[in-house]
């Protein structure tokens, strides 16, 4: 999933007052906390009420949602005919569905409501999201029992541990987050290195925990990624 946080409504309300008939369009993809049409709504609400609160009265909001904001032939079948008399798009999807709006439609102007976090994974039985992957086009977790090391060791080092791992905890605090980015704990965290350490004994692999592995190819990683699909 991928993991989102709602700009503040005066971000969004700097964006969309200079307008008249807005279309929130939702996303019902991987977004995470959900953002479709139930939280379009919402949005429609509270932009209206916003704008009224700050003296704008003709501001309308309707809402809509999409399967996948990251596909723009369902973009275009789904929002074209929706699109009449709008005159500009808060999308509430990560910045991938921003940008295929962009795309899709470049004659209506096209905002975010969202500031997109990073790629992770939530536990059902609490409210935690953890960041899994960072997408580094070079996937290590056959050699380190399935758990990343470049995003769960914050030095992302490839041949841990490091000296800064004490009775399998990382020296780094782990600082947790809310919504608005204020961390609001900070927690010792286990060594990633430590924990592939123990997942590979487990497995009875501990040869790949001693393989050496050279440093990573960044070049595959550099911005803007490109790939054809056969
Ligand atoms: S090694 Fe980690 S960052 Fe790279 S693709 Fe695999 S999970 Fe993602
Ligand atoms: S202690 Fe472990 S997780 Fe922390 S920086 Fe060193 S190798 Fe990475």
């Amino acid at each position: 999933m991928i993991v989102v946080k709602g700009k503040p409504l005066d971000e969004i309300l700097s964006f969309l007052l200079p307008y008249k008939n807005v279309l929130i369009v939702g996303c019902d993809g991987c977004t995470q906390p959900p953002r479709g049409l139930r939280e379009a709504m919402t949005y429609a609400m509270l932009v209206e009420m916003g704008a009224k609160l700050r003296g704008k009265t003709d501001l309308k909001c309707r809402a809509t949602t999409v399967a996948k904001q990251c596909d723009n032939h369902i973009c275009s079948t789904t929002l074209t005919p929706q699109l009449e008399g709008v005159d500009a798009i808060l999308s509430l999807a990560c910045g991938v569905g921003v940008q295929t709006l962009v795309e899709v439609f470049p004659e209506v102007p096209v905002y975010p409501g969202q500031n997109t976090t990073f790629i992770g994974s939530q536990e059902r039985e609490g409210s935690m999201l953890y960041e899994k992957c960072k997408a580094c086009g070079e996937c290590l977790l056959g050699e380190t029992g399935g758990i990343c090391p470049i995003t769960n060791c914050p030095k992302g080092i490839l041949n841990g541990p490091c000296g800064g791992c004490v009775d399998g905890k990382c020296e780094v605090p782990f600082e947790i987050r809310d919504e608005t980015g204020k961390v609001v704990k900070t927690v010792a965290k286990d060594c990633a290195w430590y924990l592939i350490y123990q997942r590979l004994k487990k497995l009875n692999r501990l040869d790949l925990f001693r393989k050496y592995r050279p440093p990573r190819n960044r070049a595959i990683s550099s911005s803007p990624r490109l790939m054809e699909v056969v």
